[in-house]
């Protein structure tokens, strides 16, 4: 089951640029900052109301070749799940290409798994189990 949006992925090329804008102009506050050195990525969190915005900026991988691809940008939607395998075996019956077969370690102690955007009409999917 669905429960909220946890949180909107956007990729910029460099945090504390794009903090000018995010935190000292728009006045949003970062919650969280976290290096994840598997996926080549730094991340920082920005909560707006019960949703935050997630900024990712990479080093090199998979969010790397997406930034050097289609610049910076909205990312992702990670929708907060119950139970991610559930969630994860249930899309698979259902014909929903998955990015991430088994979950993985996500950012402040989740699980995560992302969708093929072929299967969500070019939106990028991020399920994430709180554990
Ligand atoms: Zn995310």
């Amino acid at each position: 089951m669905i429960l909220k949006i946890d949180h909107i992925g956007v990729v910029v090329r460099d945090i504390e640029e794009a903090l000018k804008v995010y935190r000292d102009v728009l006045g949003l506050k970062v919650s969280h900052v976290e290096v994840m050195e598997e996926a080549k990525v730094k991340l920082a969190f920005l909560p707006v109301g019960e949703v935050m915005i997630e900024l990712l900026e990479p080093t090199d991988g998979e969010i790397g070749e997406f930034l050097e691809r289609e610049g910076e940008g909205f990312h992702h939607i990670a929708f907060k799940v119950e139970n991610i395998r559930e969630m994860l075996s249930r899309l698979k019956e259902a014909g929903i290409k998955l990015q991430d077969e088994e979950p993985r370690k996500g950012s402040r102690g989740t699980l995560i798994a992302f969708l093929d955007p072929e299967s969500t009409m070019g939106i990028r999917i991020e399920l994430v189990q709180e554990s």
